[in-house]
């Protein structure tokens, strides 16, 4: 496997397990989202059904009292009788401050409880104002009021026309609600920390909140409230916003109650909802990232150790293939690069040359000086010969003991002549390896050939061990040259 399928894996594997705890926890966040919107939708339609009701047994209490009034001339009983009679209704209202009833000019005619809080004229009242003033059946429904707000708790009035016969202000009808019959309602329903049920007039008071704080009071005017326009624009609905009031998002769920021109909110703290998501997220975000860590760590190891190895292997080729001695190429690597550039000058027709160089007289050399400065000599040597062979296509290597060999590919017998020249010159005047050391010489046999198909480098190999022999024979510190293109190789006689 290569580092950068590996790479590429391991990249591949962090985004998909990236991609997918991040679509679980964002599913789980969505999950947790549109519950909390359902408990609260059901929260609130409970409270919507309940002030539905309650609003409506007032209303019915209302209509009870103005129809008995209008029926009924109540002159001839006793006044105990037709008081009952009156607010039989009104007893089935929940949490009420009384009903009462005032005449056409505010003037309290009659109440039901004769320790409730029925003003003695209520022509100021602007309930009183609101039902003279027009015509309209239509049940009133004021904002929360009080009279001392030291000792009077918070009252709603619920009340209505009563009108003649022939349509004339006759006076008003009215029922009172105490707020504790919201708060009664809100308590017992759990709705976690800062959180909060209100109810908001269509008109933007509020009307009633729970729990209150100290942020708001009741009566406030909060029709410029953004939250407040949405409510009144889509009527219904459940979203998650900033507080304009709290400052910290929370999660609104509001409607109109049916027929009455109050809009219940419940806003549930975003944090809160959300906790449980938070920890989890957490604690998976965390563990996914240890993972994706951990998996980049073990990327790194395997990279490492493939490093190694490929370092391991580079230097175990790199030895298996050269002399320690000279650093030049060894024997198995000159018979591998011969095989193939005689198979290539095959191909190509081109001229392969191949140099065999051996040390004259170095048995008795390493017989004078020892064999440390020998093998300081045959290094000394080698690299002389190395210097003069700079093409990359050609190869030096040693052959054995003193002996050396040069592959010189696409070179013609001129050429490889010229080059043995240089060589065997250079050798010569090579300082000597001590001041007084012998200086050293080579003899050099070279072969420049036209493989032909069906035959082996063996061929070329031995023409030039032939020659190197030539020239030993010779007389020694000479080249000598055998090719088969000039006369030499068609009378076998050596160039030299
Ligand atoms: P000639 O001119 O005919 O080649 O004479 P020569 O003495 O060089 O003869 P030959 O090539 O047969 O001798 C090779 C000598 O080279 C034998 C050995 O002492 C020496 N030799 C071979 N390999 C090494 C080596 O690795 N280190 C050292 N110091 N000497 C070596
Ligand atoms: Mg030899
Ligand atoms: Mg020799």
């Amino acid at each position: 496997m290569t580092r950068r399928t590996l790479i590429g894996a391991t990249t591949l594997l962090i985004i998909a397990i990236l991609g997918i705890v991040s679509y679980l926890l964002i599913r789980e966040y969505r999950n947790t989202e549109e519950d909390a919107k359902r408990s609260a939708l059901n929260i609130m339609q409970l409270i919507n059904r309940d002030i539905h009701n309650t609003f409506s047994l007032y209303d019915s209490a209302l209509f009870s009292v103005i129809e008995i009034l209008q029926s009924q001339d109540l002159s001839t009983l006793p006044s105990q009788t037709w008081q009952s009679l009156l607010f039989d209704r009104s007893n089935e209202a929940p949490s009420t401050a009384g009903f009462f009833v005032v005449d056409a000019q505010g003037k309290l005619i009659t109440h039901s409880q004769p320790s409730g809080r029925a003003p003695e004229n209520a022509s100021q009242q602007p309930w009183f104002s609101a039902h003279q003033n027009t015509t309209n059946n239509e049940l009133y429904i004021s904002h929360p009021y009080r009279t001392n707000a030291e000792t009077d708790e918070w009252i709603i009035i619920l009340s209505r026309r009563i009108s003649t016969p022939d349509g004339a202000f006759a006076g008003v009808a009215v029922g009172q609600l105490k707020a504790s019959y919201f708060h009664k309602l809100f308590r017992g329903l759990d709705i976690g920390p800062n959180s909060n049920i209100s109810l908001i007039s269509t008109d933007g008071t509020l009307m009633m909140q729970y729990p209150l704080t100290s942020k708001v009071t009741i009566g406030q005017d909060l029709s410029n409230a953004p939250n407040f326009i949405r409510f009144l624009k889509e009527r219904y609905g459940s979203y998650v916003a900033m507080s304009a009031i709290y400052h910290h998002e929370r999660l609104f769920s509001f409607a109109q109650i049916q027929g009455l021109p109050i809009i219940v909110v419940v806003a549930i703290s975003a944090s809160s909802i959300f906790n449980n998501w938070q920890h989890t997220a957490l604690l998976i975000g965390s563990v996914t990232l240890l993972l994706c860590l951990g998996m980049l760590w073990l990327t790194w190891l395997l990279i490492r150790e493939l490093n190694l190895r490929q370092h391991a292997e580079r230097d175990l080729a790199a030895l298996a293939s050269t002399d320690p001695l000279t650093g030049l190429a060894n024997r198995r690597t000159l018979d591998r690069v011969l095989d193939l550039e005689w198979r290539r000058a095959q191909r190509s027709g081109k001229p392969l040359s191949l140099v065999m160089i051996d040390i004259d007289l170095f048995k008795s050399f390493n017989d004078d000086y020892g064999h440390q400065a020998g093998d300081e000599a045959i290094r000394k040597v080698a690299h002389v010969i190395k210097a003069h062979v700079r093409r990359p296509a050609d190869l030096t290597a040693r052959y054995g003991g003193e002996e050396f060999a040069v592959v010189l590919t696409e070179t013609e017998a001129a050429g490889a002549r010229l080059l043995c020249e240089k060589i065997r010159l250079a050798v010569e005047q090579m300082p000597p390896i001590l001041p007084d050391h012998k200086k050293l010489t080579i003899s050099l046999g070279s072969c420049t050939r036209y493989a032909k198909t069906g035959e082996t480098q063996e061929a070329l190999l031995s023409a030039a061990d032939k020659a190197l022999y030539r020239a030993k024979k010779a007389g020694r510190n000479r080249v000598v040259n055998i090719n088969e293109t000039g006369l030499n190789a068609l009378n076998n006689k050596p160039v030299c």
